[in-house]
């Protein structure tokens, strides 16, 4: 993975943003965990000029560098964004549901619009050639068809990696920035999932 492709990546989202990125060096910290587990170090934190991210398992480097892209999004960009999601936000009527009430609407959505470009998002497609769709797509369909736990929010990330992913497209092919369409769709695909998954999970569970 290099520095150019992350380097592109960003600036697609600069301009989704529309906002630029800052001059400046972001120096990465990477912590080797002595921790056996696999997976992912809880995020990335960013600090003044740099971020520490605790790696636990090498070969997963690729992972903790898209997370990296994401935090490094949050911070510089999508925060940009929040009045103008909230907005919108205001507008629906969102089904009860654990997540929503744990993380708020807007970060929610906010949260899903950048998802559906980092880490798993169609960027990941376009920089790294990772088939996001064909593996979101399954995902989707494993789900539906056992109908076993998935957790909630790594199911709605890619449910809305998955809808979301033909527009992603088009936003980032034609320089288009995030409008009210854009958070349209994603608040009405995450409206749509929770009431797909999450309330026929629990039809499931009681017959
Ligand atoms: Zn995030």
């Amino acid at each position: 993975m290099s520095a150019k492709k992350i380097q592109s990546a960003l600036s697609d989202l600069s301009i989704f943003y529309d906002k630029n990125l800052p001059e400046m060096t972001i120096n990465i910290y990477l912590f080797a965990s002595p921790k056996e587990s696999s997976g992912i170090g809880e995020g990335a934190i960013l600090k003044e000029k740099g971020i520490t991210l605790e790696i636990r398992n090498l070969k997963d480097i690729r992972d903790y560098l898209l997370i990296i892209l994401h935090e490094i999004a949050h911070s510089f960009l999508e925060k940009n964004s929040v009045e103008k999601v909230e907005k919108i936000v205001k507008k629906y009527k969102f089904p009860s549901n654990n997540l929503i009430k744990e993380r708020g609407k807007t970060n929610l959505i906010s949260e899903l619009i950048l998802s559906s470009f980092v880490p798993n998002g169609y960027l990941i497609e376009k920089y790294f050639n990772i088939p996001i769709r064909k593996m979101t797509k399954k995902y989707i369909q494993i789900t539906q068809k056992k109908l076993f736990f998935a957790k909630k929010w790594s199911f709605l990330e890619k449910y809305i990696v998955f809808h979301l992913y033909p527009l992603a497209k088009k936003y980032i092919e034609n320089k288009k920035k995030l409008d009210e369409n854009y958070i349209k769709i994603a608040i009405e695909t995450t409206i749509q999932a929770i009431k797909f998954r999450f309330e026929t999970h629990i039809f499931s569970a009681i017959i």
